[in-house]
């Protein structure tokens, strides 16, 4: 039978990618989203693949939201977390908001996304957990405080959660992408893209599918002996 497999974020950028990699292996794939109604609908009608609106920086919002895909799909064997924001400013001009919001979709979001759903894998288990994190959580970003903290916050929570789910057949593991060309880098003035283009040793940006695709491996059966693990996918940007 068809796994279900629910990717936040799964409307645009990274996230389309993967939500579309994942319905080309079979999946039954649901796609959350925030609130860009017009970019969901675009989705939905290009790919077919079922659009859920909710924040998961909202517990209960994510816990309804849950409720209704599994209502819809069937429970969710593979979650993937990629729902993010950013809210950059130097540091001393940080707003507690800026900080806040960003912690409560980039961080909480994975625990709010991930608590509905563990009871359910740890019962059947088989569990697939996948956060998408980035560089930036790795090596930290000034201007980005808050998003280096939410990040890097991301690969705790991986660590300890994959130690949990282990013996129920969960892994947990997290994808901590470099800079890849979607709407968030796209959204960056040329020049400042430009000097990014110039620290990565591949000499481009990554591209979407490329995320994907590891998403999908972490997610099959053959990835089943890692856990816990943070894969980089830089472009030799960052090693660690
Ligand atoms: P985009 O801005 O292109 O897309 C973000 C997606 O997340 C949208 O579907 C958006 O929904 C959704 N989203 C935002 N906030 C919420 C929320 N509170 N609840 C539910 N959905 C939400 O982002 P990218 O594709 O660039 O990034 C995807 C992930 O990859 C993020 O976690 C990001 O931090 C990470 N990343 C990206 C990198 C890059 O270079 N692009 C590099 C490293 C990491 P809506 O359409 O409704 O706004």
């Amino acid at each position: 039978m068809a796994r279900v497999a629910l990717v936040t974020g799964g409307t645009r950028g990274i996230g389309a990618a993967i939500s579309k990699a994942l319905k080309a292996a079979g999946y039954k794939v649901a796609a959350n989203y925030a609130g860009n109604d017009e970019a969901a609908a675009a989705f939905k009608a290009e790919t077919g693949i079922e659009v859920f609106k909710w924040s998961v920086a909202d517990y209960e919002a994510c816990a309804a939201g849950i409720a209704k895909v599994e209502a819809e799909l069937g429970p969710v064997d593979v979650l993937v977390n990629n729902a993010g924001i950013t809210r950059d400013a130097m540091f001393h001009r940080m707003t507690p908001a800026q900080w806040k919001e960003v912690i409560d979709t980039n961080l909480s979001g994975l625990f709010n996304m991930t608590h509905p759903l563990w009871t359910g894998m740890r019962d059947r288990k088989f569990g697939r957990v996948i956060s998408i994190s980035s560089i930036n959580g790795q090596k930290g970003q000034m201007g980005q405080a808050n998003y280096s903290a939410a990040k890097a916050g991301d690969l705790g929570f991986t660590k300890a959660l994959a130690q949990e789910g282990a013996k129920a057949g969960i892994t947990v593991n997290a994808i901590c992408p470099g800079y890849i060309a979607t709407d968030m880098v796209m959204a960056v003035p040329e020049k400042v893209r430009e000097s990014i283009i110039a620290q990565i040793p591949v000499g481009r940006l990554g591209e979407a599918d490329e995320i994907a695709r590891a998403v999908l491996f972490l997610a099959s059966d053959e990835g089943g002996f890692i856990t816990g693990s943070t894969l980089a996918i830089n472009g030799g940007q960052y090693m660690i």
